[in-house]
């Protein structure tokens, strides 16, 4: 037993955990949760815990069910939002084969391959991510349509609200599960949030995101209300993204950093976003899963819907946020794709894979965009050789199912299974008659 188990067991010991929980994600990055009586903690150190795989979305063929569980325990930590008389703990796990190898299924595998390759061309991967949700009164939509909270808009302060008791509530609970906020704020739509993490390792902000949900979900339910990470829950209001800044190190350096280039950026941040640029389309089904992605990223609301990059920009897809004089230089990019509904281990991994491939194989980067992509004319963006973004669930699994680059980085068995679930969602929504079509065609045709 290692020193981090036994301070695991010392820990339950000390503060009397009742219950222990596993965590681990499946692909299309839904948080599953076992509880585990505080006396079996030590024997599943050592054997892991025995799940039945082929019940979960993406893990294995019903063949090869038999799968482990085995928790990472420097993720430990007391959950707050259980009562202090019997106190719950949880740890994320990676996933064995029952031959004990880390299985290629698992979501936390997928990212931390991206990361160890990072390692070997001698870069750390750091990200910090902008969390958007939306708060409502209940989960029962009113004649289908959500309730939310509020009215307020972008930064409003509203003396006595919902949504700031509740982000004070969040924050302070994140805190104690040790995630720190940076910043957090209501968003443009009514009832809608944003709470900002701070920087930390990809792997650990990928967990820090399962936690939050979690946390944002529960504490919402303690205030009667309800908080949704659906991408686009009104039809005229923004959506909910997850804008996230990418960094990478070399040690202390920001490798991304160059103290005379334009933005402060070096090639080797050129190259990066380069990458994402290029594969952008091709992953766009990780990165926004479901067909209700597609809603925000064509519904105007500042999401991106089309592929370049610039500065000051905020219909780009890339953004390089504006430079903050700091010791040692800072520089930063932004990819604003990723909506708040994604599988975060997996998205990460195709943004950081993608820029990684850039860097390696010197991809030249267009010029930034310094015009709003989404007021130009069709004509126009395609004579500046500007692409959009998969324009259904249905276009982004066609582009995805011809990329090398994702069916790498995600590994042969995320990928066909991740292709199964997303084009089965397809296929139910396409034959799926919706209130708009009632509404448009029935009293009319
Ligand atoms: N809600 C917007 C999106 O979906 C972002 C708005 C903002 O943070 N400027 O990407
Ligand atoms: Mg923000
Ligand atoms: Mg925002
Ligand atoms: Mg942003």
């Amino acid at each position: 037993m290692d020193r981090q188990q036994e301070f695991v067991l010392r820990t339950i010991e000390e503060r009397d955990v009742r219950f222990v929980r596993l965590w681990f994600t499946d692909v299309v990055g839904a948080l599953k949760s076992v509880a585990l009586a505080p006396a079996e903690v030590e024997g599943v150190f050592s054997e892991g815990l025995g799940f039945d795989g082929s019940s979960i979305e993406g893990f294995s063929r019903v063949f090869e069910s038999d799968m482990l569980l085995r928790p990472d325990p420097s993720t430990f930590q007391i959950l707050p939002w259980r009562s202090e008389d019997e106190p719950t703990s949880r740890m994320f796990c990676d996933i064995l084969t029952p031959d004990q190898e880390i299985s290629a299924a698992d979501p936390r595998a997928v990212l931390r391959r991206q990361l160890d390759r990072a390692a070997d061309m001698g870069f750390t991967c750091y990200t910090h991510p902008e969390i958007e949700f939306y708060l409502l009164d209940s989960e029962r939509a009113e004649g289908g349509v959500p309730v939310p909270v509020d009215q307020a808009g972008y930064f409003d302060h509203v003396t006595g609200s919902v949504s700031q008791d509740f982000r004070r509530h969040v924050v302070s609970m994140l805190e104690s599960v040790g995630i720190s906020v940076e910043f957090s704020h209501h968003e443009a739509g009514p009832g809608q949030n944003e709470i900002d993490l701070r920087y930390a390792d990809a792997l650990t902000t990928a967990d820090n995101i399962m936690t939050f949900r979690t946390v944002i979900k529960e504490v919402a339910v303690m205030q009667g209300k309800y908080a949704t990470f659906m991408p686009k829950p009104f039809t005229e209001h923004p959506g909910s993204g997850m804008h996230t800044h990418f960094g990478l190190f070399e040690g202390d350096a920001n490798a991304f950093y160059a103290p005379n280039a334009e933005y402060n950026l070096s090639k080797i941040a050129r190259q990066f976003i380069a990458g994402v640029l290029a594969h952008a389309a091709e992953f766009t089904a990780v990165t926004n899963q479901f067909v209700n992605s597609y809603k925000r990223l064509w519904g105007g609301g500042e999401a991106p819907s089309h592929i370049s990059w610039g500065h000051n920009n905020r219909s780009a897809l890339m953004r390089v946020p504006l430079y903050k004089p700091t010791k040692g230089g800072s520089a930063r990019v932004e990819f604003r794709g990723v909506d708040s509904a994604a599988n975060p281990y997996l998205a990460y991994a195709m943004v950081i894979g993608a820029g990684l491939k850039g860097i390696q194989e010197e991809y030249e980067l267009p010029e930034a965009i310094t015009e709003d992509v989404w007021s130009l004319t069709t004509a126009e963006r395609k004579a500046m050789g500007i692409k959009p973004l998969p324009g259904t669930l249905h276009d982004a699994i066609r582009q995805m199912e011809e990329s090398e680059l994702v069916a790498e980085v995600l590994g042969e068995q995320v990928f066909e299974n991740l292709l199964r679930n997303k084009q089965a969602e397809w296929d139910d929504y396409r034959v799926n008659v919706s209130p708009f079509e009632i509404q448009r065609y029935l009293g009319q045709i």
